[in-house]
Protein backbone atom coordinates (compact mmCIF):
# COMPACT_ATOMS: atom_id res chain seq x y z
CA UNK A 1 0.00 0.00 0.00
CA UNK A 2 1.23 3.21 -0.63
CA UNK A 3 -0.52 6.76 -0.08
CA UNK A 4 0.63 10.65 -1.07
CA UNK A 5 -0.67 13.35 0.66
CA UNK A 6 -2.44 15.93 -0.81
CA UNK A 7 -1.14 18.04 1.91
CA UNK A 8 1.77 20.74 0.42
CA UNK A 9 5.03 20.29 2.06
CA UNK A 10 6.48 23.24 4.12
CA UNK A 11 9.95 23.25 5.63
CA UNK A 12 10.15 26.25 7.73
CA UNK A 13 9.67 25.91 10.91
CA UNK A 14 7.46 28.25 13.16
CA UNK A 15 9.44 27.81 16.60
CA UNK A 16 6.56 27.15 18.39
CA UNK A 17 5.27 22.88 20.28
CA UNK A 18 2.16 22.14 21.85
CA UNK A 19 1.90 19.85 24.88
CA UNK A 20 -0.88 17.86 25.01
CA UNK A 21 -2.84 14.66 25.74
CA UNK A 22 -2.64 11.92 22.85
CA UNK A 23 -6.77 11.39 23.18
CA UNK A 24 -7.29 10.67 19.71
CA UNK A 25 -10.69 11.69 20.32
CA UNK A 26 -9.72 15.27 20.63
CA UNK A 27 -6.64 15.30 18.56
CA UNK A 28 -8.42 16.92 15.52
CA UNK A 29 -9.85 19.83 18.21
CA UNK A 30 -6.33 20.50 19.60
CA UNK A 31 -5.17 20.62 15.71
CA UNK A 32 -7.85 23.20 15.10
CA UNK A 33 -7.73 25.19 17.60
CA UNK A 34 -3.44 25.69 17.25
CA UNK A 35 -3.56 26.17 13.84
CA UNK A 36 -6.94 28.49 13.29
CA UNK A 37 -7.24 29.41 16.72
CA UNK A 38 -3.51 30.12 17.83
CA UNK A 39 -2.32 30.63 14.24
CA UNK A 40 0.75 28.34 14.42
CA UNK A 41 0.47 25.88 11.56
CA UNK A 42 3.19 22.98 11.57
CA UNK A 43 3.52 23.33 15.35
CA UNK A 44 5.47 20.54 17.31
CA UNK A 45 3.44 17.99 18.75
CA UNK A 46 4.06 16.55 22.05
CA UNK A 47 1.30 14.42 22.50
CA UNK A 48 0.98 11.73 25.44
CA UNK A 49 -1.49 10.60 27.51
CA UNK A 50 -2.10 13.19 30.53
CA UNK A 51 -0.17 15.95 28.18
CA UNK A 52 1.00 18.79 30.50
CA UNK A 53 -0.28 16.64 34.06
CA UNK A 54 3.00 14.81 32.88
CA UNK A 55 5.22 18.00 33.52
CA UNK A 56 3.65 18.47 37.31
CA UNK A 57 5.47 16.11 39.42
CA UNK A 58 3.34 12.96 39.94
CA UNK A 59 5.51 10.41 41.00
CA UNK A 60 2.81 8.39 38.96
CA UNK A 61 4.41 9.84 36.05
CA UNK A 62 8.10 10.22 36.75
CA UNK A 63 9.39 8.35 33.77
CA UNK A 64 7.39 10.52 31.23
CA UNK A 65 8.05 13.36 32.92
CA UNK A 66 11.76 13.11 32.20
CA UNK A 67 10.93 11.84 28.56
CA UNK A 68 9.16 15.35 28.47
CA UNK A 69 11.68 17.06 29.25
CA UNK A 70 14.30 15.93 27.26
CA UNK A 71 11.96 16.50 24.37
CA UNK A 72 11.41 20.08 25.09
CA UNK A 73 15.64 20.49 25.34
CA UNK A 74 15.93 18.57 22.30
CA UNK A 75 13.04 21.15 20.53
CA UNK A 76 14.71 24.22 22.11
CA UNK A 77 18.12 23.44 20.99
CA UNK A 78 17.14 21.88 17.16
CA UNK A 79 14.08 23.29 16.16
CA UNK A 80 14.81 26.84 18.07
CA UNK A 81 11.64 26.54 19.91
CA UNK A 82 9.93 29.92 21.50
CA UNK A 83 6.70 29.05 22.17
CA UNK A 84 4.93 25.93 24.04
CA UNK A 85 1.35 25.95 24.39
CA UNK A 86 0.57 23.71 27.27
CA UNK A 87 -3.72 21.66 26.58
CA UNK A 88 -5.49 20.28 29.65
CA UNK A 89 -8.82 18.56 28.47
CA UNK A 90 -12.14 17.69 30.54
CA UNK A 91 -12.42 14.35 31.72
CA UNK A 92 -8.81 13.05 31.17
CA UNK A 93 -8.05 9.65 31.57
CA UNK A 94 -4.87 9.84 32.79
CA UNK A 95 -6.14 12.13 35.88
CA UNK A 96 -8.89 9.33 36.51
CA UNK A 97 -6.69 6.15 35.78
CA UNK A 98 -3.19 6.98 36.23
CA UNK A 99 -3.58 9.94 38.88
CA UNK A 100 -6.75 8.36 40.24
CA UNK A 101 -8.62 11.44 40.76
CA UNK A 102 -12.38 11.86 40.96
CA UNK A 103 -14.06 13.92 38.71
CA UNK A 104 -15.04 16.45 41.34
CA UNK A 105 -11.73 17.42 41.89
CA UNK A 106 -10.17 16.84 38.40
CA UNK A 107 -10.18 20.15 36.71
CA UNK A 108 -9.09 21.95 39.69
CA UNK A 109 -5.88 19.66 39.50
CA UNK A 110 -5.37 19.86 35.88
CA UNK A 111 -5.43 23.97 35.52
CA UNK A 112 -2.97 23.48 38.88
CA UNK A 113 -0.53 21.29 36.87
CA UNK A 114 -1.02 23.94 34.02
CA UNK A 115 1.38 26.19 36.66
CA UNK A 116 3.63 23.44 37.36
CA UNK A 117 4.21 22.16 34.14
CA UNK A 118 4.89 25.96 32.72
CA UNK A 119 6.95 26.08 36.22
CA UNK A 120 9.26 23.25 34.57
CA UNK A 121 9.57 24.18 31.31
CA UNK A 122 11.20 27.56 32.17
CA UNK A 123 13.71 25.80 33.83
CA UNK A 124 14.59 24.04 30.35
CA UNK A 125 14.24 27.44 29.29
CA UNK A 126 14.02 30.76 30.51
CA UNK A 127 13.16 32.00 27.16
CA UNK A 128 10.25 30.10 25.82
CA UNK A 129 6.88 31.84 25.90
CA UNK A 130 4.56 29.42 27.47
CA UNK A 131 0.38 29.45 26.96
CA UNK A 132 -1.94 27.71 29.02
CA UNK A 133 -5.36 26.32 28.03
CA UNK A 134 -8.10 23.67 29.24
CA UNK A 135 -10.51 22.07 26.69
CA UNK A 136 -14.28 21.88 27.66
CA UNK A 137 -16.69 19.89 25.80
CA UNK A 138 -19.69 21.72 25.96
CA UNK A 139 -23.45 20.41 24.28
CA UNK A 140 -20.86 18.23 22.10
CA UNK A 141 -18.44 20.98 21.09
CA UNK A 142 -14.96 21.30 22.59
CA UNK A 143 -13.99 24.94 23.62
CA UNK A 144 -10.95 26.20 25.14
CA UNK A 145 -10.58 28.77 27.21
CA UNK A 146 -7.08 30.84 28.38
CA UNK A 147 -5.40 29.64 31.82
CA UNK A 148 -3.46 32.04 33.63
CA UNK A 149 -0.13 30.54 34.33
CA UNK A 150 1.80 33.42 36.56
ZN1 LIG B 1 -6.49 12.80 28.28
Amino acid sequence: MSYKSPVPYEAARIRAAAVYCSDGRVGEHFDDFLQNGLKLPRYDRVALPGGPGCLAGHTEARLEEEGVIDELKFLVDAHGLTKVVLIQHEACAFYAHRLKVGADRMATLQRADLVRAAFQIRRVSSEVEIQAYFARNIAGSIEFEGVGID
